[in-house]
């Protein structure tokens, strides 16, 4: 949790000397043509739509950003709570598009993200108890072991705690440069 926060951060660091990544909103692209298609009217629904359609969305939208070029930083979900399971972000036709040279994983420690998620009103998030949150961080490692095997990828995780945004950012950015 805080993706978008940490990458906000590490990128105006890097700004600052003059490197410049385009970030890019994984979930932005599928939003837009899923509510184009009167799918959904909130970006938070579109982990509940059948299984095809959320893969056809994130089909078009990697083929989407692959087009952008190169030096992007892409914000996404490691993998979705569906009400089926957990769905692959990155599945391999995905990946094929994408092909990144590193993973980040941006974690937070479970009570934490708990918080978080019932003080956030601006979103619609996941109603999921601490065991159920460290369950699916804990499926998100490992399924970003299977994103290092198909694409020769990196894999980091870093941590994202209460009060240490500032160390989130730096590392982000040191990861970057
Ligand atoms: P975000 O704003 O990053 O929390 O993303 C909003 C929503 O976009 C997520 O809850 C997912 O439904 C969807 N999403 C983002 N990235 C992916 C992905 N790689 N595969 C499938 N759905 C995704
Ligand atoms: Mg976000």
């Amino acid at each position: 949790m805080g993706k978008t926060t940490v990458i906000n951060g590490a990128l105006e660091l890097l700004e600052r000397e003059g490197v410049s990544y385009r970030p890019i909103n994984f979930g932005t692209f599928m939003f837009e043509v899923a509510s184009a298609e009167g799918l959904v009217s909130d970006r938070d629904e579109m982990r509940t739509l059948p299984q095809d359609i959320q893969r056809r969305l994130q089909k078009t939208a990697a083929e989407q950003i692959a087009r952008i070029g190169e030096n992007i930083i892409v914000d996404t979900h490691c993998t979705v709570k569906t009400p089926k399971g957990f769905l692959a972000g990155l599945p391999e036709w995905v990946l094929r598009e994408l092909m990144p040279d590193i993973f980040v994983l941006v974690e937070t420690d479970e009570d934490q993200i708990l918080r978080r998620r019932l003080s956030d009103a601006t979103r619609t998030r996941d109603m999921e108890g601490y065991q159920g949150i460290k369950d699916h961080q804990q499926f998100n490692r490992a399924i970003a072991a299977s994103y290092a095997m198909l694409t020769g990828c990196t894999v980091k995780a870093i941590q994202n705690p209460d009060f240490l945004l500032d160390n989130a950012v730096a590392e982000m950015a040191e990861l970057l440069r």
